[in-house]
């Protein structure tokens, strides 16, 4: 296997190089065709009353276009990703980017009755990243910690400072994962609960998009878990990345 390095200095096979390409030629053209499925759908509704039946089905195809946008919105991110993205790094409040990733979950978490339980210096963790890309880790760790829990379980979001490095660790009392899956988490498409109810809809690519991204700043991400127990997700960066 002949190895590359993208523009990032990441070591890539390029097997990987050409998978990336593969996606995001097949990526690129799956975006029309659902945005017309999607436009049509729109205008069946405006052709006349419907049967509360026929609008229970269209009801449902948006629901399946809404999680192929997701699907694809993760592949677009992760040949960004993969093919050499510049770090557009500003200094920001890390505890600003959880806030935000929390007021966007708090109503899922709440439906499901699932305590959010937060963990901040108060004076906030001042951070050289790429704002955007952080967020997006945040978030895919969040909406996982959630999605991968139970009914009234719980989830601990905690922000500190370690030396020279921010560290965040989301765990949960989640459904937990197995032994044997753990060290795969991390990898493309690989996803340990899919013929687990209720936790069908997702592409895998979630961990793999958030390692790449951890990486990327120059930091590490590891799992811990336990079946039926739960999940801790720890991430570590230094906050400083013009010193790397
Ligand atoms: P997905 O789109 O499937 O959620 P991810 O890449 O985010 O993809 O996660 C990969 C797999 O890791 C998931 O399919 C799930 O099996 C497992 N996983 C991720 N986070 C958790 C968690 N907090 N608790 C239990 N399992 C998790």
């Amino acid at each position: 296997m002949t190895d590359s390095m993208n523009d990032n200095g990441l070591i890539m096979d390029d097997s990987a190089n050409q998978d990336s390409e593969l996606i995001s030629m097949v990526v690129h053209d799956l975006k029309s065709p659902v945005s017309a499925a999607r436009g049509f759908m729109e205008l069946i509704e405006q052709t006349g009353p419907l049967t509360p039946q026929q609008k229970h089905f269209i009801n449902r195809a948006f629901t399946a276009l809404s999680r192929m946008d997701r699907l694809i919105t993760s592949l677009l991110d992760f040949t960004q990703i993969e093919s050499g993205l510049v770090l557009e790094l500003k200094k920001i409040n890390i505890v600003d980017v959880v806030d935000e990733a929390l007021d966007l979950y708090m109503d899922i978490a709440g439906h499901e009755n699932i305590v959010v339980n937060i963990d901040m210096p108060e004076s906030g963790v001042i951070c050289e990243v790429d704002e955007r890309l952080i967020s997006h880790v945040i978030n895919n760790l969040l909406s996982n910690a959630i999605k991968y829990n139970r009914e009234g379980g719980q989830v601990w979001v905690t922000v500190s400072e370690v030396d020279e490095n921010l560290k965040v660790s989301v765990r949960d009392s989640g459904i937990g994962i197995p032994t044997a899956s753990l060290p795969r988490v991390f990898e493309r498409f690989y996803r340990a609960h899919k013929d687990h109810e209720n936790k069908a809809d997702g592409s895998g690519l979630g961990l793999a998009i958030t390692k790449s991204i951890i990486e990327l700043h120059h930091g590490r991400i590891w799992v811990e878990s336990e079946q039926a127990v739960g999940t801790e997700f720890v991430f570590t960066m230094p906050k400083r990345q013009s010193l790397q």
